[in-house]
């Protein structure tokens, strides 16, 4: 299995919590996270929607007024079209934060999408985290770039290109594999 020089396991989550309103900031900013690169799909909107789940709305735009964490910036699967990037483009402006459309061919975990997210913010893998609900895309992605990397359950009904690949099962799998427990 793959390690990076520190040891950490690369599809090993730092932390897991149920939802991203439910992270404790505070506990990551005393960590030196200053920058967030935040995934849209099931960890801050439902996949076919447009609309920002509430809750996710309240505590980023919470955490970023609080000072403590500095940036954020969106980054998404987009893979192919406008409208989805249309769709991410109007979330990010509702946020007031930039947003990384990564593209066929540089999809997460691609470290592309997350180089760009990082020059965004102007920040360095050192003190940013990856906020996402697949450990294939934005966990891998995160680690091996050596970002605090933040799984969360995701939110509403599973996407079909995750089952037919077995991806939610196989998170199960290593999740109970390193006794990953949620934090919240
Ligand atoms: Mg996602």
């Amino acid at each position: 299995m793959m390690k990076d020089r520190i040891g950490k396991h690369k599809l090993k989550p730092d932390l897991y919590y149920s939802a991203l309103w439910n992270i404790d900031f505070e506990e990551l900013a005393k960590r030196g996270v200053e920058n967030l690169i935040i995934d849209v799909d099931s960890t801050i909107a439902h996949n076919d929607s447009w609309e920002i789940d509430d809750r996710a709305r309240k505590a980023i735009l919470g955490i970023l007024a609080g000072g403590k964490i500095k940036n954020a910036c969106l980054v998404s699967n987009i893979a192919t079209g406008q409208k989805r990037e249309q769709r991410v483009a109007k979330m990010a402006a509702e946020l007031s934060i930039p947003y990384v459309a990564a593209r066929l061919f540089h999809l997460k975990p691609n470290p592309k999408p997350f180089l760009l997210g990082l020059k965004c913010m102007n920040a360095q893998p050192e003190n940013t985290a990856v906020i996402g609900d697949q450990i294939f895309t934005d966990i891998i992605g995160g680690n091996r770039l050596g970002m605090v990397t933040i799984l969360v359950k995701p939110l509403g009904k599973v996407h079909w290109s995750t089952i037919f690949t077995f991806k939610r099962y196989r998170e199960k799998k290593i999740l109970q594999k390193f006794g990953m427990e949620l934090a919240d």
